[in-house]
């Protein structure tokens, strides 16, 4: 049983593994189980370049940055599981959360992260009812969003990143998976405000 499962491995999937994953030694979060099912092919990182984003060297590809998320998520975090080569094709609401099915296997989790981008493409049976047009982009780009308020769609499942509804860039997406991450790191501390630092020692 997953704690957390985040489903989508691009910006925003991968930011909020690594701010749940950063939370190791608080003692709210020891023994939590968190994954990530890492399907990275269909993300928008893939065609992108980047020269106005923060702390990105400018000519940084998306296609590099999907790799090297990938590798500091390992590196950094070794305790959050990737699922590779699997894509969700349906969540099933349950008593202890919800049960993710994937083209080659089943899990539970407690809680869903759902970011897996604003296309209307999306083909994760048991979303349906939350689908609406995307409030912040073009109407003939037939962008979706799932509707939620402040990143939660239901008790234990959040949505994070464009198919929360906001803008599609980068800052964005990372910005909206970093809150959601908060959000469930909070409600693990018994609901006392939580965020996660490291400092820098003189
Ligand atoms: C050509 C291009 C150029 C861009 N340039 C810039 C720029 O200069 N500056 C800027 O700030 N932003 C830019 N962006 C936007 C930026 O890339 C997006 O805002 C960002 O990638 C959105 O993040 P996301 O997590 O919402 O979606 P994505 O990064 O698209 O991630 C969604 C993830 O979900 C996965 N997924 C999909 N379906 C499933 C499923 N069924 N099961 C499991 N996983 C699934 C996908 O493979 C993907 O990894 C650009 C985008 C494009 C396309």
């Amino acid at each position: 049983m997953f704690d957390v499962l985040i489903i989508g491995g691009g910006a925003a999937g991968m930011s909020c593994a690594l701010v749940l994953g950063s939370s190791r030694t608080k003692d709210f979060a020891k023994n939590k189980r968190i994954g990530i099912v890492m399907h990275q092919k269909t993300s928008h990182l893939q065609s992108a370049l980047f020269n106005n984003v923060l702390g990105f060297k400018p000519g940084t590809t998306g296609a590099d940055v999907l790799e090297l998320g990938k590798q500091q998520l390992t590196l950094q975090y070794p305790h959050i599981e990737h699922i590779e080569n699997e894509k969700v094709c349906e969540l099933i609401k349950s008593d202890f959360g919800y049960i993710v099915i994937t083209n080659k296997s089943n899990y539970k989790a407690k809680c869903v992260v759902v970011a897996v981008g604003y296309t209307n493409s999306i083909r994760i049976k048991g979303l349906e009812d939350y689908i609406a047009v995307h409030p912040k982009a073009r109407l003939e780009k037939d962008r979706i969003w799932l509707k939620n308020v402040n990143h939660k769609i239901e008790e234990n499942l959040y949505v994070a990143g464009t198919l929360a509804g906001w803008r599609s860039q980068f800052a964005m997406a990372s910005g909206s998976g970093a809150h959601v991450a908060t959000d469930i790191l909070t409600l693990w501390n018994d609901g006392i405000q939580t965020k996660v630092h490291d400092k820098a020692s003189n």
